[in-house]
């Protein structure tokens, strides 16, 4: 796998000990062109970053070493972590996102994404459960790296998780709205159990949580609004952890 190094100032100069990196997250650059992301990846001004980028060739850039944190997740929580740059590889796919454009990830990223994924896994022995997007760490914030984006590909190359339920049958149950209360408290705890931060108690919206469920794992259909498919992905998902 070739990786090209690139250099961004935006990491913390204290190193991190290796079993801290616990979380891969996949963003999207979400900007009208590759030039503009990493300029802006790179620029001290902007203080953001990721430790790898890849364009739509299937290039792959490294901007940050594993060792330091970069600069990608900002406020966020998934299972025990909290604001999880320091638990983080932050990976950036090249792509316009929502608000210019959003497209297709091409074939040959996706590829070097997996490639890559592959080898981080194995080398900080990453729980499958702890590879997300941007979008589920933070919910109420972040929608990236959006619909588009190949979960169940990339789980069917052992990177993530992926419900075990055939999409026809699933299909039948979308749009069934559940409204009893006990549904709604199982559904709640599952969400904890895949790692979502969702807490009643707190001001997260579960809308926003639902959405960022469903954007990851239904994608047919994200209105955050539960109905009976929502509930037996999430029931299927935490079943299979
Ligand atoms: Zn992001």
């Amino acid at each position: 796998m070739k990786v090209t190094n690139f250099y961004s100032p935006n990491f913390n100069r204290k190193k991190r000990p290796e079993k801290s990196i616990k979380i891969m997250i996949i963003h999207y650059t979400g900007m009208q062109s590759e030039r503009e992301s990493m300029f802006r990846l790179c620029n001290p001004k902007s203080k953001v970053s990721s430790h790898f980028v890849i364009n739509k060739n299937g290039k792959i850039y490294r901007l940050i070493q594993d060792y330091h944190i970069a600069w990608h997740a900002g406020k966020s929580c998934w299972g025990k972590y909290k604001n999880l740059n320091k638990n983080s590889i932050g990976i950036e796919l090249v792509n316009k996102g929502h608000k210019f454009g959003y497209t297709n990830f091409k074939k040959k990223q996706i590829l070097s994404l997996i490639k890559i994924c592959k080898s981080l896994i194995i080398k900080y022995k990453i729980k499958k459960k702890n590879v997300v997007g941007h979008s589920d760490i933070a919910p109420s914030r972040k929608i990236d790296p959006g619909e588009k984006f190949p979960w169940r590909q990339l789980a069917n190359n052992g990177i993530g998780i992926w419900h075990r339920c055939k999409p026809s049958l699933l299909k039948r149950y979308r749009n069934i709205m559940i409204i009893k209360k006990k549904s709604k408290i199982k559904f709640t705890k599952n969400l904890n159990k895949i790692g979502y931060c969702y807490s009643p108690k707190k001001k997260s919206s579960f809308n926003k949580t639902l959405k960022a469920f469903q954007r990851h794992y239904r994608k047919e259909l994200i209105n955050g609004l539960l109905d009976k498919e929502c509930l037996i992905i999430a029931q299927n998902l935490s079943k299979n952890l």
